[in-house]
């Protein structure tokens, strides 16, 4: 690597000095920079959400934006805001980072240390550096700052070697007016658009591997979820309550918290069962949750349903039966798994961490009264004929009057301490 360079001129250091040195992360924006005009909405519901997840996180915490990057900090150890923004819907990647004021002299000290760093790891280590330079007014050009600092960290930190096509490690190098800031590792976010830029829905939530894994696409959508369990109370126990409880207190880590409504449906399972639903009892029962989190999604401000359904996951989910429950939905119903195989459902269940709380076993409310075979071909006039002889109104009102309203992970969260830009230092 050729040290062939004219070293610049210092550049006046009374505005930089300012800039206060320390860790910080790096968030790469996904979706969010692709908006146009309204761009701006989407930042700052980002942010907004960013600061809901801090909440709790130890000690005060600032984020500042940088064109498509948001740069987050804070008198708390760099791993925990690290680990808080990687739960945050809208951030395609999290870089544990430095930051120095913009100065040939601090850059290159903060490059050797951060490779030096890492050369402990081990002897000949291959790195590259690449940098990008935000302020066109730095007086070397990205690629000879590139050429200046590798050499220095040679000259520094000799175990290390160039290698520009296949590193070990890379140092990334933002050079901005006054801040530069400077990181070796790129960890992925939950990219997406942020939570409740698409508006609100209600999700369906078994115990099992499905509707979780849905929910977390829905929310990776930009959609706020709040969720509706329905348990086989006062036939079953209160295992599946649980199980829900769990899984929505997972997903509401990523999204400012939504709400559980847990429904006690035995006593409308046994109703259609009396009424004649026969193999189509457990269509019938499907098709009163969505009439029941229809009315409730309506009170609590949510534009649609959402279920864990693949297409012909199991005899309940063939398209006749998806058809026949649709028709009972004052609301659409979006089924972000429709083409997904079980395999991908629970590999993505085990990514987002709620595979751990589906497979425990409890007492699902669809096995209660579940016929031997399950109709793979609902007719509709036969439905409805069962549903007639109910009072599906009042059903709907007693199930929904007498629901419990959980509020998953709320209890875990202390308010935020401090925010907004620090103080210079
Ligand atoms: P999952 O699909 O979540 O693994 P499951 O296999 O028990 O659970 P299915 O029979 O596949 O559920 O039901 C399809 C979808 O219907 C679920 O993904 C969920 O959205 C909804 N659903 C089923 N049972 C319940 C329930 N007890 N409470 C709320 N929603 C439910
Ligand atoms: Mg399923």
């Amino acid at each position: 690597m050729s040290d062939d360079l004219r070293v610049p001129t210092p550049r006046a250091s009374s505005g930089a000095a300012r800039v206060s040195h320390g860790p910080c992360v790096l968030l790469k924006h996904g979706e969010v920079f692709l908006k146009g005009r309204n761009r701006h909405r989407f930042t700052e519901r980002l942010h907004d959400n960013l600061r809901v997840s801090l909440r709790g996180v130890g000690g005060s915490t600032w984020i500042k934006t940088a064109q498509n990057v948001t740069v987050l900090g804070g008198h708390v150890p760099v791993e925990a805001l690290v680990e808080r923004a990687r739960r945050v819907v809208g951030f395609n990647s999290v870089e544990p980072a430095v930051r120095v004021p913009s100065t040939l002299d601090g850059i290159t000290a903060a490059a050797i240390d951060a490779l030096r760093a890492v050369s402990g790891v081990r002897r000949g280590l291959r790195f590259a550096v690449r940098v990008r330079r935000r302020d066109k007014q730095f007086p070397l050009t990205s690629s000879r700052m590139e050429v200046f600092l590798g050499a220095r960290v040679l000259d520094a930190v000799p175990a290390l070697t160039v290698d520009l096509t296949t590193p070990d490690v890379t140092l990334n190098v933002v050079i901005d007016h006054k801040e530069t800031y400077l990181s070796c590792e790129r960890l992925p976010g939950l990219s997406g658009l942020p939570v409740g830029t698409s508006g609100r829905a209600l999700v369906l939530l078994s115990g099992g591997y499905d509707s979780p894994v849905a929910a977390h696409r829905a929310m990776r959508r930009g959609l706020a979820c709040d969720f509706v369990h329905f348990n086989g109370a006062p036939y079953t126990n209160p295992s599946s309550v649980y199980k829900a409880y769990a899984l929505a207190r997972e997903l509401n880590r990523c999204q400012p918290p939504g709400t559980l409504h847990v429904v006690a449906l035995g006593k409308a399972q046994k109703q259609l069962a009396v009424a004649g639903a026969g193999r189509l009892q457990v269509v019938a029962q499907r098709r009163l949750m969505v009439r029941t989190a229809s009315a409730l999604a309506d009170r609590i401000g949510a534009q649609a349903l959402v279920t864990g359904d693949s297409l012909g996951q199991v005899a309940s989910q063939t398209l006749a039966n998806l058809v026949a429950v649709d028709e009972a939905a004052a609301l659409p119903v979006l089924r972000p798994l429709i083409g997904w195989e079980k395999q991908e459902i629970i590999d993505e269940a085990r990514s987002i961490g709620t595979a751990g709380i589906s497979v425990l076993p409890d007492e699902d409310c669809c096995s209660l009264l579940a016929p031997p075979r399950v109709s793979t071909g609902a007719r509709l006039p036969h439905l409805r004929s069962v549903e007639k002889r109910l009072d599906l109104e009042e059903v709907v009102e007693a199930l929904l009057g007498s629901a419990q309203v959980l509020r998953p992970g709320e209890d875990e969260e202390a308010p935020v301490s401090g925010d907004g830009c620090p103080a210079p230092a």
